[in-house]
């Protein structure tokens, strides 16, 4: 079974073309500036890279695009259309709906639409490919995997904010969460490795990439995460602020004359590393400037440990204790640095002792921690498409039309 697998922004698509029987990777790319000029598609054939630039006015014509490349004699990989079996879409909101992938038709898509008041940002461009896959793929499987759906386990205590309940109840503002299918992931795949059943498992997930979250997944559920109500709450990220005291908001509103569409803006694109650095949203950056004695960076680098290591406190606290911490996503699988100060400094009271020298690589799964530490810490390269992609295998290979995942 081949499955396509879709993640359709405002103005991209990325892909992965899938081979169920061995889960390898047979074609990815991305098409990036969809409906601006210079639009190009860097598309990838195993080891083999090809640049098109080709104005792409919109996403059905992005996906003709992908799949035409799909099938080309020279850099595509299959014959035809007709050996895509499903086509599995990243959804970013699946409000509170769907807690887990479900085989989209016409009352499922509603509901997507529905929920883009709550990801008025990435509801729309998830529906534009899902929409277009539907057109040139009309008697193909489609099914929708959701980033909030693994955290849909959180209890109320935990995904309510102390504001008056009746806003809960008419916009339904509470913490949802994002990155599921990361957190689900590398939690998962972690018991797979210890052998130790996920039922039995207390696992704190640092989900560290441009986006960062933190989940508390306990006994196989997610029973808490630091993103909420959007992506902007948690960890510092790389243009985002992550925590801050709300009261903020509305002074900057009056001392700067700033809209709340401004305030927004700032705490989203302008904020995080690139805000405090002054400099770069990329962690590489701030690392190579910190160990080069440069202080602001340093700082910079202090304040994203400091809030991550905040975080893994609260966690253990919230489930009475941890035996997993996991790094994952771009940060977190590349930077040793961050991972050796984070468990040096900050968590030795939980029992954490990071093996300095296993520590010293980049993007593989590993144990970093030393054998005899209470807390196992892992690192397991986060694989979002492949969990979009099984999940989509076992709905249309089961006739299902929604997946119990949590
Ligand atoms: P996205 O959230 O966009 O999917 P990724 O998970 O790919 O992002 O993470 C991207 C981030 O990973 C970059 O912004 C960069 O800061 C960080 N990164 C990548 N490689 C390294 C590295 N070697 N050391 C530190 N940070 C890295």
């Amino acid at each position: 079974m081949i499955i396509l697998v879709i993640n359709s922004g405002s103005s991209s698509i990325k892909y992965q073309l899938i081979d169920m029987k061995d889960e390898k990777v047979l074609s990815k790319g991305l098409l990036e500036r969809i409906g601006i000029k210079g639009s190009r598609l860097n598309h990838r054939k195993g080891d083999r890279k090809y640049v098109i630039e080709e104005d792409v006015p919109n996403h059905e014509k992005g996906l003709s695009l992908v799949l035409k490349t799909l099938q080309d004699r020279e850099m595509g990989v299959i014959e035809n259309l007709d050996q895509i079996s499903a086509v599995g879409h990243r959804v970013v909101h699946g409000g509170e709906r769907f807690a887990n992938s479900v085989r989209i038709d016409d009352e499922v898509l509603r509901v997507i639409e529905e929920n883009s008041d709550l990801a008025p940002l990435h509801n729309p461009p998830n529906i534009m490919g899902i929409k277009a896959a539907m057109k040139l793929l009309p008697n193909v499987p489609q099914v929708a995997v959701f980033d909030t759906a693994f955290h849909q386990t959180i209890p109320e205590k935990a995904y309510l904010y102390a504001i008056p309940y009746s806003y809960y109840e008419k916009y339904r503002i509470r913490r949802y969460g994002f990155h599921g299918t990361s957190h689900r992931y590398v939690s998962r795949r972690a018991a797979e490795i210890l052998g130790i059943p996920y039922e039995k498992l207390k696992i704190i997930t640092c989900h560290l990439g441009n986006g960062a979250s933190i989940a508390a997944v306990k006994y196989g559920r997610s029973i808490d995460t630091s993103m909420g109500f959007t992506p902007l709450e948690g960890l510092v990220m790389g243009t985002r602020s992550g925590d801050i005291d709300p009261a903020i908001v509305t002074f900057l509103q009056e001392k700067e004359g700033m809209s709340a569409g401004e305030v927004y803006d700032l705490l989203n694109k302008k904020s995080g590393v690139l805000g405090l650095s002054e400099l770069s949203s990329d962690m590489r950056d701030i690392e190579e400037g910190a160990m080069k004695g440069d202080e602001r960076l340093r700082l910079v680098l202090d304040i994203y440990e400091y809030r991550i290591a905040k975080y893994i406190g609260a966690y253990a606290a919230a489930m009475n204790g941890v035996d997993v911490i996991i790094f994952t996503a771009g940060v977190g699988e590349n930077s040793s640095i961050l991972r050796r100060e984070i468990c040096e400094n900050y968590l030795g009271y939980l029992g954490v002792k990071i093996d300095v020298e296993k520590n010293e690589f980049k993007g593989e799964e590993r144990i970093i921690s030393t054998d005899d530490s209470k807390v196992k810490v892992m690192v397991i390269p986060t694989n979002e498409e492949l969990l979009i992609a099984r999940d989509t295998k076992e709905i249309v290979e089961k006739g299902l039309k929604e997946l119990n995942t949590n």
